[in-house]
């Protein structure tokens, strides 16, 4: 499977082919382009809590969920704190964090409920989107390095498996744009998590940098994470985009020093 870039109406955004093959799910990665915000919020900002114009925030939403073809009343928007929570949300949820006040925090959202469009942030950090389409649930992940540590995608796996009954087997991964092995560059307090809990396997997704720092891979860790789960290593897509890399079409927190907006990963259920 591979994520690849697409776009409609004017706005591009990134895909995976293997969801859209799967059918039955609208979704889509968003990029810095096709909005209507200004300055350091040009142009697609779809983050209320930035500093950006609301007005213009929700005019963004309204353009990218009509491009990738989700619902706008059915938005429901996750509350990251950079946790290993995955909130299984329902019908009541719908609007939370968007047309109501959402309450809960959570960097991890499951449903099985179709209209629901499951939303997740980023700007470096990476969006995670799981579809089993064999029993029709959805989760959508942001993973920093804490998640990627604490294995939030896998938690949303066994989540899936727990209380939907999927197969790891079914489950479909696409990891969407985010900062690369190239550009995250670390003390040792990264490597020395990341050791911790994947063990010697996360070795070669850590290279020693000749002025005592560490690059670390987190695309790859989290595909290594959702194969020791149980997905097929052909069911999981990862995005090619390195955020810091590509900042200007992509949001990117280490570039711009926090000075930003945010890209979104949305997945509904049809
Ligand atoms: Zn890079």
């Amino acid at each position: 499977m591979n994520i690849n870039e697409t776009s409609r109406n004017g706005i591009p955004f990134l895909t995976c082919d293997g969801f859209d093959a799967a059918g039955g799910v609208a979704h889509g990665f968003s990029t810095r382009e096709g909005g209507v915000s200004e300055g350091i919020f040009a142009s697609l900002n779809l983050g209320f809590c930035r500093g950006d114009d609301r007005e213009k925030v929700l005019e963004n939403y309204r353009r990218f969920t009509s491009a990738i073809g989700v619902d706008y009343e059915g938005l429901v928007l996750s509350n990251q704190v950079h946790g290993d929570i995955v909130r299984t949300v329902t019908t009541a949820d719908k609007g939370k964090g968007i047309h109501s006040k959402g309450d809960y925090e959570a960097d991890g959202l499951i449903t099985d409920v179709p209209g629901i469009c499951l939303t997740i942030f980023g700007a470096d950090c990476l969006p995670i989107l799981l579809y089993d389409p064999v029993r029709r649930v959805i989760a959508a992940v942001h993973a920093g390095w804490r998640g990627t540590v604490n294995g939030i995608a896998a938690k949303a796996v066994d989540k899936m498996v727990q209380i939907y009954g999927s197969r790891p087997e079914d489950v479909l991964a696409a990891i969407g744009p985010g900062i690369s092995m190239c550009c995250f560059e670390t003390d040792e307090d990264v490597p020395n998590a990341v050791t911790e809990a994947f063990g010697a396997c996360a070795l070669k997704h850590i290279q020693f940098q000749e002025n005592g720092k560490f690059h670390v891979d987190l695309k790859g860790l989290n595909a290594l994470r959702l194969e020791k789960t149980g997905l097929l290593p052909e069911h999981i897509a990862v995005s090619t985009v390195c955020t810091m890399c590509q900042h200007d079409r992509f949001w990117s927190h280490r570039y711009t020093h926090g000075e930003r907006g945010s890209q979104a990963a949305m997945l509904q259920l049809l």
